[in-house]
């Protein structure tokens, strides 16, 4: 099917992007890489007024480190990020949660401030931004706000963003040294979305975790952190025991439900052994350099 009609707008600053959504006053969509929004203007599940393109808008595009941080322009690039080398050098969760996400052409286009905002509670990125208590940064008619994920991630493809609102940057903790991390997941066929989805960070000093980061994707209407196991690992270190008990603990903190792709028992089920899979390869990495 073809979308509705719909004005174009295509600003080349986010003052004017922001300009532009304020006054259609709710009835304007942002148009970003297009990947999930271009198929819902099709099936005409979205009939919006006007599409806001802020594909041509630069300052919305980079990586840069600050200060423990990587700032990423919403506009960046899933391809960018799966390509940059100080990803690949100072988060490289955030690398590997990458190469899940669907398939080249659609990492071509798609944007990490799309993924977020779209809040699809399968996707990788939201639960690597709820792994590591990142935050988004957001710009509207009354000035720019910041947003942590239990504040951004309401339910099912809803965030607390106003409809004039712009994510115009996602900022998340750079990986300390000589922590592990894995992405695990489990898809029906490669590049289809995430049945369940596990993102784990483990920071290590010797037998000891000093801190452990956990959340889950497609197990729940967003994603969820699983701190309750994070404390297991804290408090009992990073024995093969403590990983199972964390996994175990982590498969009770979620609340999935059921869908024509699994049952809501399944996604449970899944959640431990995902968990305790995530945990054991970066307990592995951990031991040794980042790779
Ligand atoms: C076949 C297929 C498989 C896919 N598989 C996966 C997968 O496995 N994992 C995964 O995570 N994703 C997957 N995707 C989706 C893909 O990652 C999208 O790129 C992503 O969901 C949306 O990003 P986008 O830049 O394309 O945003 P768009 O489609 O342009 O926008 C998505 C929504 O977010 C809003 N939006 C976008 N940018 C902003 C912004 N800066 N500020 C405010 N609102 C904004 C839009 O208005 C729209 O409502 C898949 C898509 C397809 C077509």
């Amino acid at each position: 099917m073809k979308p509705p009609r719909f004005d174009y707008h295509a600003p080349t600053t986010i003052d004017q992007a922001v300009e532009l959504l304020a006054r259609y006053g709710g009835d304007a969509k942002v148009l970003a890489g297009g990947q999930s929004l271009m198929p819902m203007l099709n099936f005409r599940l979205s009939r919006p007024a006007a599409l806001v393109d802020v594909n041509r808008i630069p300052a919305l595009a980079y990586v840069r480190e600050e200060n423990g941080i990587l700032a990423f322009g919403a506009m960046t690039r899933q391809r960018t990020i799966e390509f940059s080398p100080l990803v690949a050098q100072r988060l490289p969760l955030l690398r590997e949660a990458t190469r899940w996400v669907g398939h080249l052409p659609i990492r071509s286009r798609g944007t990490i401030g799309g993924s977020i905002a779209h809040a699809d509670p399968s996707a990788e990125y939201p639960a690597v931004l709820t792994a590591l208590d990142g935050e988004v940064i957001v710009q509207g008619p009354k000035g720019r706000r910041t947003l942590k994920p239990g504040a951004l991630f309401e339910t099912y493809l809803t965030t607390s963003l106003a409809p004039d609102e712009l994510l115009v940057e996602v900022r998340l903790p750079t990986t300390p040294t000589g922590a592990g991390y894995a992405f695990e997941e489990f898809a029906r066929r490669h590049g289809d979305f995430a049945i369940v989805g596990i993102a784990a960070l483990v920071v290590r000093d010797g037998a000891r975790c000093t801190s452990a980061r956990l959340a889950s994707a497609g197990a729940g209407p967003v994603p969820v952190r699983l701190r309750a196991a994070e404390e297991i690992l804290e408090r009992d270190g990073l024995s093969d025991a403590a990983v199972e008990a964390a996994a175990a603990r982590a498969a009770e903190l979620v609340t999935p439900d059921s869908d024509i792709h699994a049952s809501a028992e399944y996604r449970r089920h899944l959640t431990g052994v995902l968990t305790a899979r995530a945990l054991r390869r970066a307990v592995e990495r951990s031991e040794g350099p980042l790779r």
